[in-house]
Parts: structure tokens; C-alpha cells; sequence
């Protein structure tokens, strides 16, 4: 059962972007918790999808994480599969006065973007120590700034497997928090 759900992962995925009972103390912040059965690292928005859309025809339970900056994870580790963005899916591209960014560049990176392209608004997120794409779940915030204040639209990956593109008006960011998580929105790009 375990091999044949690693076959059909490894069909998606190369083998390389798989690691099988991966420590998440690795991918934590406060260096804890134990492993996952399976942490995938995607390279494309297809193989994202795949992977999750395979998690749930098998219905093997699945999480996504950013940075691990705001995740604590128990000893005992997780079951199933854990989708991480930071490693291969993290493209940032200057686009005249805007900024696209893939869900797992993190927010230092994007801020030196800025600042080479002598782009400003984002410098309040530079010394958030997490990813694009959980900065925009929970509308991260420092200094008197918020991703609510800069957020032109934000490209996810609904639950029937549709990428939809929203306007950030619709995402009801309030106070470290918006409609990504209770939709079950996976970020994809901001
Ligand atoms: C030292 C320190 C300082 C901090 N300072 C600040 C601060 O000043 N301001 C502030 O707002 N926060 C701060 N934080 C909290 C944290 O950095 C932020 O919440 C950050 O936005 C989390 O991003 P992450 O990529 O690490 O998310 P993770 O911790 O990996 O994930 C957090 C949650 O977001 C979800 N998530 C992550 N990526 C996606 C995605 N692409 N799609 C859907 N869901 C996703 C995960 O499933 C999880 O539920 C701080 C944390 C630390 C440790």
C-alpha cells in the first residue's frame, strides 16, 4: 500500500522532490517536530495540484507549509503528505511597478527585489521570516504595514482542483487572518 502510494507520488514528482519520513524540525523555525511520512518539495503549480489531487482520491490527509515560521509540529511527526513551497517554488519577477511572486519565495527575498528595482510599499514584510504564500493566508504584518495594504491579487488553487485568480478586496483580510484557510485555498502566487 505504502509503495504503491510512493509509485503513483513518484509519477508526479521526481524521486529527488520526494523525502519519505523527512524530520520537520528541518522546516520549522523553532526546530521541532518529528517527520513526515512523505515531504514533497514541487517545482510546478501542475505538480501541486497532482499531488494534492492524488492525496485525495487515496484519502491520505495533506498539509501545506511555507517557511515553518508559524508551525509548531509535534514529536510524533505527520502522516501523509506535506506539500513544502520554500524550496522549488519561489520565482520572483519585477514586472514595471508590480512584483509576481510564486507562493514559496520568502518575504526577504522579494524585499531585496524591491529595493533593486526601486520598488517601494513591501518593506515592512523584509524581516518576516516566512513565504509569500503564508504571509498572504494570515495578512502578515509589521511596523504599521500589511500584505492588505500592497496586495493587488492573489492565484490559488481551489478545492475542486480550479485555479482561480482574486482580487485582494475579496479575500477579507483582517487582522492576521483572511478566507485562504477557511476556503481551503492552496496559494499559488501573489
Ligand atoms: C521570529 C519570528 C518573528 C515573526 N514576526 C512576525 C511579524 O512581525 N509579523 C507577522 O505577521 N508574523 C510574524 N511571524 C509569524 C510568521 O513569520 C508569519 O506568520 C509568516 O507569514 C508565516 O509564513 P510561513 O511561510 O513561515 O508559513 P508557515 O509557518 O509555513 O505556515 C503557516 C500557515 O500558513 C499555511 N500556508 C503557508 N503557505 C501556504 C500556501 N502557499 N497556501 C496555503 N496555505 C499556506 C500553512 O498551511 C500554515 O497553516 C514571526 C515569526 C517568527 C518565528
Amino acid at each position: 500500500m505504502k509503495q504503491e502510494f510512493y509509485e503513483k507520488l513518484s509519477k508526479i514528482v521526481r524521486k529527488e522532490q520526494i523525502l519519505e519520513e523527512e524530520p520537520m524540525k528541518k522546516h520549522t523555525t523553532f526546530r521541532i517536530g518529528g517527520p513526515a511520512e512523505y515531504l514533497i518539495l514541487p517545482q510546478t503549480t501542475e505538480e501541486i495540484a497532482d499531488v494534492i489531487k492524488l492525496c485525495r482520491q487515496e484519502e491520505i490527509p495533506w498539509y501545506i507549509v511555507g517557511n515553518g515560521s508559524n508551525l509548531l509540529v509535534a514529536d510524533e511527526g505527520v502522516r501523509g503528505v506535506v506539500i513544502q513551497m520554500l524550496r522549488n517554488f519561489n520565482q520572483i519577477q519585477v514586472e514595471g511597478c508590480q512584483i509576481r511572486m510564486q507562493a514559496g519565495a520568502q518575504n526577504a527575498a522579494v524585499a531585496k527585489r524591491a529595493l533593486d528595482a526601486s520598488l517601494t510599499g513591501f518593506e515592512f514584510a523584509a524581516g518576516i521570516p516566512g513565504t509569500i504564500g503564508g504571509a498572504v493566508v494570515m495578512n502578515a504584518g509589521a511596523y504599521g504595514g500589511e500584505m492588505k495594504d500592497i496586495l493587488k491579487e492573489v492565484t490559488v488553487l481551489d478545492p475542486n482542483g480550479m485555479i482561480r485568480t482574486i482580487p485582494a478586496e475579496e479575500l477579507e483580510l483582517g487582522y492576521r487572518t483572511s478566507i485562504i484557510a477557511r476556503k481551503g485555498y492552496v496559494v499559488l502566487e501573489a
